[in-house]
């Protein structure tokens, strides 16, 4: 009898799971409908006066690699990005523990960087590796601790509704010049399994005498989508593409590589291949790009060493502490 029960029990649980999983994915496909249609109705207005910052430096603050056993490596992104006179710090990392001082601000101080000195924030998308853990998930904001960080000074260019205790925020769902020479791409949808429509902006920053770099969180919305989106809004060649494509195809360095199912656009049994790592290689090159580096928190290390063989002295690595100068 309590067999019985126990099947019947198990019966359910099985009937109530497969139930879910098809209404997942009944839903992923829908979203991926609206997606597509958002990307193919919206005709962004090209930004004539972008005006020029006179140099450029990247900090990675947080990311998979370090350059030294001193600083915190993690599956996120947080840059620290020098442009004129403009400091921005795009995305807050991940700080999975949700310590203070989180890996961000421990990172910071041995770098020598400070809060008090950032005039911008800007979030690339509302994911916990990029907003600051899952305690800023539930909050629906961004934290770049485990305890509140003053952020009065401080404007926030975040791409969907969200709140934050002391920084000013702005929602550029649409693109828009946030200082001279730099702008925001616009948020452009991706439909996630699991994650509803993820709306993602990148950061196109205009250096004199070189050409338009941009900045890249996670990369849901597709290399491609990317340049595209690039092309249409501005008159002015690309000249670099820094940060995450989301491009996990293999294992590599994990045993388990949970970036492969989860955040692709796709189905979980519709995994990346290797012949769309190679279609947004070619599309980069046909950019013609001068400097290209890709992070390492949401691709494998076989999608790094494709790029590093393409672009060869044009690659850069994307390691926490490694200041990349344009
Ligand atoms: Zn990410
Ligand atoms: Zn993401």
């Amino acid at each position: 009898m309590i067999k019985m029960i126990g099947y019947a029990v198990l019966g359910v649980l099985v009937l109530g799971l497969s139930l879910a999983f098809a209404v997942s994915v009944q839903k992923f496909i829908s979203n991926q409908k609206l997606a597509e249609t958002a990307w193919n109705e919206y005709k962004p207005q090209k930004i004539e006066d972008l005006g020029t910052v006179k140099d450029l430096k990247i900090m990675p603050l947080i990311d998979y690699y370090t350059n030294s056993d001193n600083l915190t490596g993690e599956p996120g992104v947080s840059y620290l990005i020098t442009a004129g006179d403009k400091k921005i710090l795009f995305d807050v990392g991940y700080n999975m523990k949700s310590e203070h001082p989180s890996p961000l601000l421990r990172n910071m101080e041995q770098l020598g960087a400070d809060t008090k000195d950032i005039d911008t924030v800007v979030i690339s998308h509302n994911h916990i590796d990029h907003t600051g853990g899952l305690k800023a998930k539930k909050q629906n904001t961004f934290l770049l601790s485990g305890e509140a960080v003053d952020l009065k000074h401080v404007q926030a260019f975040v791409p969907e509704e969200m709140s934050h205790a002391t920084a000013q925020i702005e929602v550029t769902q649409k693109p828009k010049k946030i200082a001279e020479g730099i702008a925001t791409t616009g948020t452009i949808d991706r439909a996630i399994w699991m994650m509803g429509i993820t709306p993602e902006q990148a950061l196109a920053v205009n250096v004199e005498g070189r050409g338009l770099v941009l900045i890249v969180g996670c990369g849901h919305q597709k290399a491609e989508r990317i340049i595209k989106r690039t092309k249409d809004l501005f008159s002015i060649p690309i000249y670099a593409v820094i940060g995450g494509l989301h491009y996990p195809v293999e294992n590599s360095r994990m045993k388990f590589n949970m970036q492969k199912f989860i955040g692709t656009g796709k189905l979980p049994w519709q995994r990346i291949g290797k012949d769309e790592v190679e279609e947004a290689v070619a599309e980069l090159e046909k950019t013609d790009l001068s400097v290209v580096g890709i992070s390492a928190h949401d691709s494998c290390d076989w999608t790094l060493n494709r790029f590093r063989e393409v672009f060869r002295d044009r690659y850069v690595d994307v390691v926490v502490g490694q200041e990349i100068s344009i």
